[in-house]
């Protein structure tokens, strides 16, 4: 306990580590999404980002002079983790020229100055820094203006900057989504003509940024651009056959313009933001291989849910999603067709116990379905929502298992003297209610069992000599 308590005082403050940085002689600069989103005029909100003339192990030394946890995020790349009291920091040091095409991992080589560090980033926006102690800006590539005109641009060659590391393709896809920035026309032809080498990325870098992506803010400008510059049968190949598979006339657009507006229409919060996004965008996976022309003309999509979940769960393996999220999203999507009658309990149950606990996870997903169709279903819904509502407050009082009688109750009913008989019979009726064979609350139900067992003492003195 007191060592806990002395490992807090001892996290450094932001201000100490600049001084700290400025003391031992070394620039240290301000980069990347704080300096971005502070332009924007947001809140700072994730990591800090600080770039510096020292190299990895003084940045290491220097940290744990301040007595704050260091982690090494990632060495090859010169990355130094800081606890701060604000937050995690992560400096890192000038990075420099070349980088190794097409290597799973980009090799780092560390450089001088601020601007050659400022010169190796992904996207001009990305690419502004601010001195720590004498404030100066640096902004070497127009980043303040795309900011202003929301624009996504590559600094230098973006053909070039995409060869080094492909994985900025899908960084700039992802700032999409986070931002609601357009990508500049050169910079997403550029994108264009590299998709192929998306392929040479590491499947933890790749899901990492569809993550990402999916949790953005414009979660449908993303996943559109994603597929405009072609990048669909090189990261989600899977998805690829949507774009252009037309439906029939309950539906407004083809099968990727309904998936995802149902990505962006999908009711979320912190804690299910991940898993309802990615249900969404799975949800309709089995409509291109099973759709198939019905008697009356149009298409069909008969078991698209059932072949659909086969396809969620290979898919979410090769992605290595977590084991249970990759259960999870298979099973929505196995169960997203499913619409049991609100007004049949035994129905209503059935629906909930299926989904495991998630059945506001199914809900949620069948709304968002359900809104880029043509027609309304919001009655239904509601109705659904309500009778598992329910079915659920039912349950609650169900394994809270109380007697629907109390022990005054009980001597009216009877006429009888106060006594252990008492303990025995909501002892006997609490059972059945866990039991499920008395609903909750149901005192008349309840009288009918306590009378027939107070009329027979027998009964009583046999259930006294069981316990
Ligand atoms: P977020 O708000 O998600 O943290 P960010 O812009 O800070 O966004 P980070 O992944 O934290 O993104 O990276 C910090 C900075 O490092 C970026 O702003 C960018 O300047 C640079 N950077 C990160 N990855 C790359 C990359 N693959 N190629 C070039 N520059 C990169
Ligand atoms: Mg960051």
């Amino acid at each position: 306990m007191a060592k806990r308590s002395y490992n807090r005082d001892m996290t450094p403050t932001r201000e100490a580590l600049i001084e700290a940085f400025a003391e031992a002689g070394h620039e240290l600069w301000l980069a990347g999404g704080l300096v971005r989103d502070e332009l924007r005029g947001l809140p700072p909100t994730g990591d800090a980002d600080f770039a510096t003339s020292a190299p990895p192990d003084e940045c290491e030394r220097i940290a744990k002079g301040l007595g704050a946890t260091v982690a090494t995020i990632g060495q090859r790349f010169g990355t130094t983790g800081v606890l701060l009291d604000e937050g995690l920091a992560e400096v890192t040091t000038f990075r420099g020229d070349s980088y190794t095409a097409g290597s799973r991992w980009p090799d780092v080589t560390f450089g001088s100055s601020i601007d050659e560090d400022l010169a190796r980033r992904d996207f001009t926006v990305n690419a502004i820094a601010r001195n720590t102690v004498t404030g100066e800006p640096r902004d070497p590539f127009g980043g303040r203006d795309d900011i202003e005109r929301g624009l996504l641009r590559a600094p230098g060659d973006p053909r070039t900057r995409f060869a080094e590391d492909p994985l900025r393709i899908l960084r700039g896809v992802r700032f999409v989504s986070q931002l609601g920035f357009l990508i500049e026309e050169e910079t997403k032809a550029a994108m264009e003509e590299s998709v192929e080498l998306l392929g040479t990325l590491s499947q933890e870098r790749v899901t990492a940024e569809i993550e990402r992506l999916l949790r953005g803010k414009h979660p449908k400008a993303g996943l559109d651009a994603l597929n405009e510059i072609g990048a669909l049968p090189h990261v989600l190949p899977e998805l690829a056959p949507m774009p252009g598979c037309e439906q029939n006339r309950f539906h407004k657009f083809d099968v990727w313009g309904h998936t995802t507006a149902t990505v962006e229409a999908i009711a979320t919060d912190e804690a299910s933001l991940s898993l309802r996004r990615w249900a969404a965008l799975l949800h309709d996976l089995g409509k291109p291989p099973v759709r198939h022309v019905k008697q009356n003309g149009e298409w069909g999509f008969y078991r698209h849910e059932i072949v659909g979940a086969e396809m969620a769960e290979a898919l979410t393996e090769r992605l290595r999603l977590g084991k249970r999220e990759g259960a999870l999203l298979t099973l929505l999507v196995r169960r997203h067709m499913d619409r049991p009658d609100p007004d049949d309990g035994r129905l209503v149950r059935r629906f909930m116990r299926r989904m495991d606990g998630h059945w506001r996870d199914l809900l949620a997903l069948k709304r968002a379905d359900n809104a880029s169709h043509a027609y309304d279903d919001n009655e239904y819904h509601d109705r659904l929502e309500e009778a598992c509502e329910r079915v659920e407050a039912e349950e609650a009082a169900m394994l809270r298992a109380e007697s629907p009688l109390d022990g005054r109750e009980l001597m009216a009913l009877l006429g009888r003297e106060p006594g252990p008989w008492i303990a025995r019979i909501k002892e006997r009726l609490s059972t059945l209610v866990l039991d499920g064979e008395l609903a909750p609350g149901d005192k008349e139900e309840a009288k009918r069992i306590a009378r027939r067992m107070g009329g027979t003492a027998a009964l009583l003195a046999e259930s006294e000599d069981r316990s």
